[in-house]
């Protein structure tokens, strides 16, 4: 059973709530830790700090921030462009106060079937990224994303994959574990123990596999309405020492027909229950 001073909400769980208004409502909610994203800020008007005055006021932590990566996206010729583009963002999280970035490696390059080229692609302008950022003293948080995005999103799959790029990449860089895109991995306790054995392990992330999986993007599950053992997970990361919160992240177009209000009652219920 994981406490309620644990509990980190991604911004993405609520997306119909404006950002400052989710402020409003995690306060009321007793929710102690939220994780932003830059796009919902900026569309939203708020600048970094608007929204650090916002939450300091609130009496509300950040956890992370998000994202960093998708070098592929814009193709060969878009690779600076998504590099400044990048880190602007890490620009954004020091004037936040994010004590790291979300970071997804990228998919595959728009028109090329080689694999192995856009891996070599996306780590090359990662490696560029985090030189930026080991000199701004922003860490990096490399989410390892399901198979099912290596085309769109992430072409680095699992926590070896994750764990083998932080290896080559240095200093800077560690790893976020999200149930959701571990949790099927045969070698996930073994890999966790390895980048503990490294002191690498960020952050957390949970959510719940639901059978069946409707959308590939957009239907994931409450902690406790799917498949995935959430508690066991949580022992192997605070068994390699982890002490980090939990942050809910939940992409569901089911969920954000809800009272956001009332869904995050049910959240912080399933949290103490569940993880
Ligand atoms: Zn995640």
């Amino acid at each position: 059973m994981a406490s309620i001073n644990k509990l980190a909400i991604n911004q993405i769980t609520n997306d119909p709530v404006k950002s400052d208004k989710l402020v409003e409502i995690y306060k009321e909610e007793g929710v102690p830790l939220i994780t932003p994203w830059r796009n919902k800020l900026e569309e939203d008007g708020i600048t970094a700090k608007a929204f650090r005055k916002m939450v300091d006021d609130a009496g509300i932590e950040i956890n992370g921030f998000c994202l960093c990566g998708f070098f592929a996206e814009k193709g060969v010729s878009g690779r600076q462009e998504q590099i400044d583009y990048n880190k602007r963002t890490i620009d954004f999280a020091l004037e936040l106060g994010a004590p790291s970035i979300v970071t997804v490696a990228g998919g595959l390059l728009p028109d090329n079937k080689d694999l192995d080229y856009s891996r070599k692609f996306n780590m090359d302008a990662l490696a560029e990224v985090l030189a930026y950022a080991r000199d701004k003293g922003m860490r990096l948080g490399l989410e390892p994303l399901h198979p099912m995005y290596t085309a769109d999103w992430s072409v680095v799959v699992n926590i070896k994959d994750a764990n083998d790029w932080c290896d080559q990449l240095g200093d800077g860089i560690g790893i976020i574990v999200d149930t959701y895109h571990v949790w099927w991995d045969p070698r996930l306790q073994d890999e966790i123990k390895r980048a503990g054995d490294r002191n690498r392990i960020i952050a957390a992330h949970v959510s719940d596999w639901l059978l069946p999986t409707r959308d590939l993007l957009l239907d994931r599950g409450v902690m406790g309405d799917g498949v995935i053992d959430i508690p066991r997970i949580r022992k192997w990361l605070e068994d390699e020492g982890y002490k980090g919160n939990y942050e809910v992240e939940i992409f569901s177009e089911e969920n954000w027909k809800k009272d956001q209000a009332v869904y995050i009652e049910h959240i912080k219920q399933r949290f103490e229950e569940f993880v």
